[in-house]
């Protein structure tokens, strides 16, 4: 049977040092500011949101939300992260993604200040991650704390493994790949045009499965030993819990996979937790670089 990740433990552990790390700059008179930006009432985003700014406060940041109504203009939108980058009392911006349809998402998120892009979609913190700048990259929150799940198992170095991505989103996948292959990986990426892709996985010494497919990778796809990252979050009709009710699933079939893999991260409670560890801690690198320091090792 294979060892489950504990990502809420882990992301526990994460934050406990990022708060610590909150602590030692503060008695310095810095305090990590981020602002989170949502427009409209999506349910699932408010939820998120909601939970990144808590957070931030319980790791001790100066936490600000600015929740603007779904007919905000662009300018609007544009206008309020331009003065966030001016602001020296924040130090990272996130604008919550999906924006309604009239404005134009990758306007919006370039319009961030590099240096306050926690979430790492700047075009110029892509290049670095790209270019094998990890140390100085924001690196997208998903990914970063789905390389750490790894580094549990694997260590730092991942020279002679063979990793498989499947999703090539900006967001997850393509960023995925860059760390794994940062790490020295040899680096396959599938996605929805992929032949024989049971095959493909079935190479993989790290599986990372980034789809948005409930239980799509199945057992017998792994090779025996395997570490799998699950990264999907789909909800799926439940009925043995009683009628009409839902579960949460990963994109893989997680009691056959567990019977062949050597490790596995549970939906819930694999990345999950590890996406809003890894915004704090890049809040927290984002405030010791504008004062000058070099970010500790979280
Ligand atoms: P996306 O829809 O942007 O990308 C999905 C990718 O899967 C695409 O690149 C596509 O090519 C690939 N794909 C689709 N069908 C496929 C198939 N049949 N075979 C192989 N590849 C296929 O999604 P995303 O934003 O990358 O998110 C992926 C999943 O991760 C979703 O379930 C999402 O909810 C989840 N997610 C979780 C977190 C977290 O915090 N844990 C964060 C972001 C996304």
């Amino acid at each position: 049977m294979a060892e489950i990740i504990d990502g809420r433990k882990i992301a526990e552990q994460i934050v406990a040092g990022v708060t610590r790390l909150a602590g030692e700059l503060a008695a310095d008179g810095i305090v990590p500011g981020l602002a989170v930006v949502i427009v409209g009432e999506d349910p699932a985003s408010q939820v998120y949101v909601a939970s990144k700014s808590r957070k931030a406060k319980e790791c001790g940041f100066h936490s600000v939300q600015h929740s603007l109504p779904a007919n905000t203009k662009q300018e609007e939108l544009v206008a309020l992260v331009e003065g966030l980058n001016r602001d020296p009392s924040i130090h990272g911006i996130l604008v919550q993604l999906p924006l309604p349809d009239h404005i134009d998402a990758d306007s919006v998120v370039q319009s961030i200040a590099p240096e306050k892009d926690v979430d790492g979609f700047h075009y110029l913190n892509v290049g670095r991650l790209v270019t094998g700048a990890t140390g100085s990259a924001f690196v997208p929150c998903t990914p970063a704390g789905a390389m750490l799940l790894i580094e549990r198992i694997h260590g730092k170095d991942l020279s002679g493994l063979s990793a498989v991505v499947i999703g090539r989103s900006n967001i997850v996948g393509k960023p995925m790949a860059n760390l794994l292959l940062a790490a020295n990986a040899t680096v396959t990426i599938a996605h929805s045009r992929t032949a024989d892709l049971a095959a493909v996985v079935r190479q993989a010494d790290i599986l990372v499965a980034a789809v948005g497919r409930a239980e799509m990778v199945k057992g017998s796809w792994l090779k025996p030993g395997a570490t799998v990252i699950d990264v999907g979050i789909n909800r799926i009709p439940a009925p043995e819990k009683g009628e009409g009710k839902t579960r949460l699933a990963g994109d893989v079939a997680f009691a056959e996979a567990e019977a062949v893999a050597g490790a596995i991260t549970p939906v819930p409670g694999g990345v999950g937790p590890m996406t809003i560890a890894m915004l704090m801690s890049n809040t927290l690198a984002a405030a010791y670089r504008a004062a000058g320091r070099e970010p500790p090792a979280v």
